[in-house]
Parts: structure tokens; C-alpha cells; sequence
């Protein structure tokens, strides 16, 4: 088989199988077949990982920042160098276009390898004068063992954008990539064993959810980072609580994007096919809840299903490709089913709606229109290529039903009113906002959720706070005062 692993795990700078750990099928999800076959890791491998993890961390934060930021930037050059074949690769797992993988999956990971290894020289802590000579000075110190845990939708990012910045700072990680896309994290540990770093700095282990969560309640483990769905996100933070460990929770949305009358309507349909169909609708921040003001509606659905037509579907190894499966049977399975409540509660499909019959698990990209509040497919996540659109008229009503959901990872409003963008964008209730773009996540910028959507920011300064700690140290040049 052309993508299988030398063996499921890379643990201490090598590639290690346990054969008894339960059997994980990769498949290709453009044609159904079986592209690698791994293995969860069992008991014996965890710990092997964490140990390594463990007994690797000191020598690593020992290290100056520029020796760490060296061979982060160094990975990062390596993973620009091979970007094609990791494309293919991601192509693969994922089932996205190569049209997409070649822009957005390793060039992110690499770009998060060179951005935190530039800011590894700089990770310092401060001095704070005290008066009469005392002072205080802070150590910005590494956290110990951090756990990265991935979803599906971007395997490759999610294992840099975590991994790098918990280098940066002198942890070391063990990462369990999702089960349904388990190979490019291997080859981000690779990569940066090649660039250079030491062994058991950076470790995958394969599994399910069970790995995770064995992972997570570990002792030896200080941080978790979890990308994944809210329910996941809510037993990762309570296990991690019991240890009173450090996390970052990247989870779910129903984000609004609201489309004003004055706005740009070229620009509002490409932002709303950016924020529903890109990696077929498989994006967290997605705007999935399209509120458009009536008087535009009917010119915007038209426009918008003039521009699908042109979305070319099919095999995602061509390069003209622009919309591929979904990522597995079971995922699309869970997008049809929304599908079919949609047109139950009464949204009128305007665009697409079925399967395609093909190999894979392919869906055409679907539109409803006419979508109100309290209808499933505006209150659930879906995860697929399911835009819902519904009618607004005021302002002050868009923003209250913008608000309503238990979710606050994105939000978009697409304007030329400049004061009226500020004052929307003030009223959401989200931790990444857009106007008139969306869903862009660079690594200069942090990026995370409000509410049931997240706990902590990643990419950006920002992040540098989540993977280390301060210590305080007090001096005094002066006599000890004591009262008696
Ligand atoms: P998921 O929650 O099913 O799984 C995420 C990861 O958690 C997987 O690796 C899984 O094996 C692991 N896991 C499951 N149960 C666990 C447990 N009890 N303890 C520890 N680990 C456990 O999510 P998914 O289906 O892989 O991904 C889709 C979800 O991820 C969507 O909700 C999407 O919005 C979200 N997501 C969020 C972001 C973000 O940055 N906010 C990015 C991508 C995806």
C-alpha cells in the first residue's frame, strides 16, 4: 500500500508498532479504498510515549530559544520543500482537493513552525522594581509534557499549531492525531527529528478516543490541547481538571455571517462559499447560519447557485478540482441525515441536497433557504456542506438571533457601512471575527472560541501564554523585617 506508515507510531525519535493494539483502516475517502492499515496504541505504547516525552523535556528547555527556534524553522523549511508529496498525502487522509492541501495544510503547518521559532529567542520574563532596591524578576518556564489530540478536518495543521508553539517554549508533546486521519502527523514528527530535534520531543501515538483520554488523565502530562466537538471537549476538560492541568479547547460552531443590503454581493457569496464549502463544509469556524437582509435575498440565492454550478466535483488528485468528498461514510451519513430534518422542518432546499453517485462519499453542495431560528440545521453543528440561510430585516434583530446559540467560535458581517461593521462585530459573542472576509486563520493572528466553543487561543503571541508559566521571584537587597 503507497501510504502505509513504516509502523502506526513515532515514539523517541523512531517509528514503533505494537500489532496488538486495535486495527485502524485509513481510507481514501474519493474511492472507499484501504489506503494503510495502523494500529491504536495499547497501554504498553502510551506509556513508552509518555516516558520518552518525560524524559526528554529538561534537556530540551535547556536548550537557548535559539537553538529551539533553529530547528523549528528548520522543519519548517523541510516541510515547504516537500509540500507537494505531504499534499498528496493530506489529499489522501482527508479527501480534500489537492487544489486545497497544496495551499492550506502543511504550507499552515510550516508557517506555525517558522512563526513560533522566530518568537523562541524572544520567550523571556521580566523585571518589576519594587522600590528601595527590591525587585522582582518572572521566568517564563516550560510547562513539562503538553498532549495534542486532533480532529479530521486539517491533520497536519492541527499537528503543528499545536505542536509548535509547546516546542517553542521547551515542552515536549505527545500527539494522538484523529483515527479517520492518522498519517501526516507522522510525518510531522519526522520532519522535525530530520530538522534536528532531539528525540522524544515530539511524539504521535495512533487511537481512539480511549488513547486520548488515557493520555489526558496521565500524571506525567501538564497541558492538553484538544481540537475537536464540544461533547469530546467537555470530558477532555473535566479529566484535565481533576489534574488540575493546563488546556486549550478548539472546539465546534454554528457561526453567523450576515450579509447587510448595502453590501458587496460578489464578495458576501464568495465569503459564504469560503465559509461553508471550502474542505466540503469540514471547517470549525465555518459560517453556516447565512442571515441575509430580506430586500437582497432573492438576487443573493441566485448569484450564489449561479457561482456553485462552477464548483468543480470529482477526483480530488486533479488540480481542477474544487470540492471533493467528505472525509468518511459516517461523516456523510451525519450531513444527509441533517439534510433530511432540514427539509422535514420546512427550509426549502435551493441548491443540491443529495449524494452523488460515485465511489466515496461524496455530497453535492446544498442551500437552504428560508431556514428559521429554531429549525436543527440552524442550531446543530453539521460539519458538512450544508449552508443554511435565513431572513433578517433590522439590525438590532440580526444580532440578537446572531448571538442565540450556545457556540462563539467565528462570526462575519458583510458591509460597507464601516461604523455599522464595528458596532456588529462589538455585539458578537465569538473569539474570531470577520468583515467583509472569512474563515482566514494566519498564525500572526490568535484564533479560538467563546463560549461552548473553547477555552484558550491558538497561533499568535497569544499561545505563548498557554504553553508556559511564570514563576515570580522575589529579592530583596535590603534587611528582613519581621514583628517580632
Ligand atoms: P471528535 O471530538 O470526535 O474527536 C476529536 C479527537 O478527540 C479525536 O482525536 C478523538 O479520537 C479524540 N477523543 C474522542 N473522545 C475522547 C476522549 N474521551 N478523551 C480524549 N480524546 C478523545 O471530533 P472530530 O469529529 O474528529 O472533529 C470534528 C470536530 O472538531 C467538529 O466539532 C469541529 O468543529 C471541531 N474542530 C474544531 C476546530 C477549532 O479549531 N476550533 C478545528 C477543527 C475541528
Amino acid at each position: 500500500m503507497k501510504f502505509q506508515p513504516r509502523a502506526s507510531h513515532f515514539i523517541d525519535g523512531e517509528y514503533v508498532e505494537d500489532t496488538n493494539g486495535t486495527a485502524i483502516e485509513v481510507i481514501y475517502p474519493a474511492t472507499g479504498e484501504v489506503i494503510a492499515r495502523l494500529h491504536s496504541a495499547t497501554p504498553a505504547i502510551v506509556e513508552q510515549a509518555l516516558n520518552s516525552a518525560k524524559n526528554a523535556q529538561a534537556a530540551w528547555a535547556a536548550l537557548s530559544g535559539t537553538e529551539r527556534g533553529r530547528i523549528l524553522r528548520r522543519a519548517s523549511d523541510i516541510m515547504r520543500e516537500r509540500n507537494y508529496d505531504l499534499s498528496v498525502l493530506e489529499t489522501h487522509d482527508t479527501g480534500k482537493p489537492i487544489q486545497e492541501t497544496t495551499v492550506a495544510d502543511a504550507t499552515s503547518g510550516a508557517d506555525a513552525l517558522e512563526y513560533f521559532g522566530g518568537l523562541a529567542a524572544s520567550l523571556t520574563g521580566e523585571h518589576i522594581p519594587l522600590g528601595g532596591g527590591d525587585f522582582v524578576y518572572t521566568i517564563r518556564e516550560a510547562l513539562g509534557v503538553c498532549v495534542g489530540i486532533g480532529a479530521w478536518n486539517y491533520p497536519t495543521q492541527i499537528a503543528c499549531w499545536k505542536g509548535a508553539p509547546a516546542l517553542a517554549c521547551g515542552n515536549t508533546m505527545v500527539f494522538k492525531p484523529s483515527e479517520t486521519t492518522p498519517l501526516s502527523a507522522l510525518k510531522v514528527a519526522e520532519i522535525l527529528v530530520e530538522a534536528g530535534a532531539p528525540k522524544g520531543v515530539y511524539n504521535v501515538i495512533q487511537g481512539y478516543g480511549d488513547v486520548g483520554a488515557s493520555l489526558v488523565t496521565d500524571p506525567r502530562v501538564a497541558k492538553v490541547s484538544l481540537t475537536g466537538s464540544v461533547p469530546t471537549g467537555r470530558k477532555v476538560y473535566a479529566a484535565a481538571a481533576d489534574g488540575m492541568k493546563h488546556v486549550t479547547m478548539e472546539l465546534g460552531g454554528k457561526s453567523p455571517m450576515i450579509v447587510f443590503d448595502d453590501a458587496d454581493i460578489e464578495n458576501a457569496v464568495s465569503g459564504a462559499i469560503l465559509g461553508n464549502f471550502y474542505s466540503s463544509g469540514q471547517v470549525c469556524s465555518n459560517g453556516t447560519r447565512v442571515f441575509v437582509q430580506k430586500s437582497i435575498k432573492e438576487a443573493f440565492l441566485k448569484r450564489l447557485s449561479e457561482r456553485l454550478d462552477h464548483a468543480k466535483i470529482g477526483d480530488p488528485m486533479d488540480e481542477n478540482v474544487s470540492f471533493g468528498p467528505m472525509v468518511s461514510e459516517n461523516q456523510m451519513n451525519i450531513a444527509l441525515g441533517y439534510i433530511e430534518k432540514g427539509k422535514a422542518e420546512g427550509a426549502r432546499l435551493i441548491y443540491g441536497g443529495e449524494r452523488i453517485d460515485r465511489d466515496g462519499y461524496f455530497l453535492q453542495p446544498t442551500v437552504f433557504a428560508d431556514v428559521t431560528d429554531n429549525m436543527t440545521i440552524a442550531r446543530e453543528e453539521i460539519f458538512g456542506p450544508v449552508m443554511s440561510v435565513l431572513d433578517f430585516e433590522t439590525e438590532e434583530e440580526v444580532m440578537a438571533r446572531a448571538n442565540d446559540t450556545e457556540f462563539g467560535l467565528a462570526a462575519g458581517v458583510f458591509t460597507n457601512d464601516l461604523t455599522r461593521a464595528h458596532r456588529i462585530v462589538a455585539g458578537f459573542e465569538a473569539g474570531t471575527c470577520y468583515i467583509n472576509t472569512y474563515n482566514l486563520a494566519p498564525v500572526e493572528a490568535p484564533f479560538g472560541g467563546s463560549k461552548m466553543s473553547g477555552v484558550g487561543r491558538e497561533n499568535s503571541k497569544l499561545a505563548i501564554n498557554h504553553f508556559s508559566e511564570m514563576k515570580t521571584v522575589y529579592v530583596s537587597m535590603n534587611d528582613v523585617e519581621a514583628p517580632y
